[in-house]
């Protein structure tokens, strides 16, 4: 199990951070934590069923399912899909929520402060409230209105912010800046991706490890924690295999779209895939550095797969929807392989 203690350490300086830090205080950048070995035995239901493969602190819990997989064989693949909107708010944001929220009420946080374009903010308002801490949410203007109304139905306090992503980051950490409140956020927090993990375990106790895993990709939590979760499995000598793993963006915000280690400048344009619109992920490196390919894809592609999937009983939210995108530009590659593909929101998020 790991230590209570362990240290946050800066990915490009190694300096070793405070447990409430979101970046690095010497060079601002991103942190990790260290590799975590998996002792012990799963036991019990959800996220916390991996309870002795997470950080050792008192899980605030809403009562995380194991999140259904549905195999449909789909354009020549062995194809599964994992609902992550069966878990509490409806999206895979619960995952990394809970174990961030328990680590940061561990250390001692009172207040958190997170910038998002809804899944993940519903997400931190709805542990918040269950871990009495005070939550508030920088949510772009624009943002679907049911995730707003979500974030606002838990007792946070909504702040919606107009222009760009960036923006509504800016204001976010501005706010944490003034008032104390702790940065709890998503993209930037390793105790995130640690949870995230959990995708991973719980992929492999039901269905072994797949071949390959497409999914959408904005700042890359969700990826960064799959990756992160089957190779630990490896390590522990769980499996000897890990999947490949094809990131999706959208065309209108691909900065992991790049020829070398770097992601690049983009130009940010419209799209009905919100989730991803992340044109500066703070982990951009570590991503394209575990991606098999990065794709991207425009919203005609998103909205077709979107129509094909609803009308075989899948309702997802239209930033998963990309990623189902995906599958048919990588059915040659993919072809007789065991493809899982998370749906990481439903579709009741933002109805279309
Ligand atoms: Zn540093």
């Amino acid at each position: 199990m790991y230590v209570d203690a362990m240290d946050l350490r800066c990915s490009s300086c190694d300096v070793v951070a405070d447990p409430l830090a979101w970046a690095c205080p010497s060079c601002g950048g991103a942190l990790d934590v260290p590799p975590i070995p998996l002792e012990g035995s799963p036991s019990g239901e959800g996220v916390w069923r991996y309870r002795d493969w997470l950080p050792a602190v008192d899980g605030i819990s809403l009562g995380e399912p194991v999140t259904p997989l549905v195999r449909m064989p789909w354009d020549g693949l062995d194809l599964t899909l994992k609902l992550e909107g069966a878990l509490p708010t409806g999206s895979f944001k619960d995952r990394g929520t809970a174990v961030l929220v328990s680590w940061l009420k561990a250390h001692g946080a009172s207040s958190v402060v997170i910038d998002s374009s809804g899944n993940a903010g519903a997400a931190l308002a709805a542990y918040s409230a269950r871990a009495g801490l005070k939550c508030h949410v920088f949510a772009p203007a624009s943002a679907s209105p049911g995730k707003l109304r979500q974030i606002a139905a838990y007792g946070a306090e909504l702040h919606a912010v107009p222009g760009t992503r960036q923006a509504v980051a800016d204001a976010a950490v501005d706010h944490a800046r003034v008032t104390g409140d702790v940065y709890a956020s998503h993209a930037w927090h390793p105790m995130f991706i640690v949870g995230t993990r959990t995708f991973a375990f719980e992929a492999w106790e039901r269905m072994g490890v797949p071949d390959a895993v497409v999914l959408p990709v904005g700042a890359g939590t969700l990826m960064l924690g799959i990756a992160h979760g089957f190779a630990d499995l490896r390590a522990a000598g769980l499996t000897d295999r890990v999947p490949e793993i094809y990131a999706i963006q959208s065309t209108a915000c691909a900065p992991l779209l790049a020829d070398g280690r770097e992601p690049v400048e983009v130009v940010v344009g419209d799209t009905a895939a919100e989730g991803i619109k992340i044109a500066h992920p703070p982990r951009g490196r570590a991503v394209i550095a575990h991606a098999t390919d990065v794709l991207a894809l425009d919203d005609d592609a998103l909205w077709a797969a979107h129509a094909r999937f609803r009308l075989a009983g899948v309702y997802t939210e239209p930033t998963s929807a990309i990623a189902l995108a995906g599958l048919t530009n990588l059915a040659e590659r993919l072809e007789g392989k065991k493809v899982l593909v998370p749906i990481t929101a439903t579709g009741l998020k933002s109805p279309a």
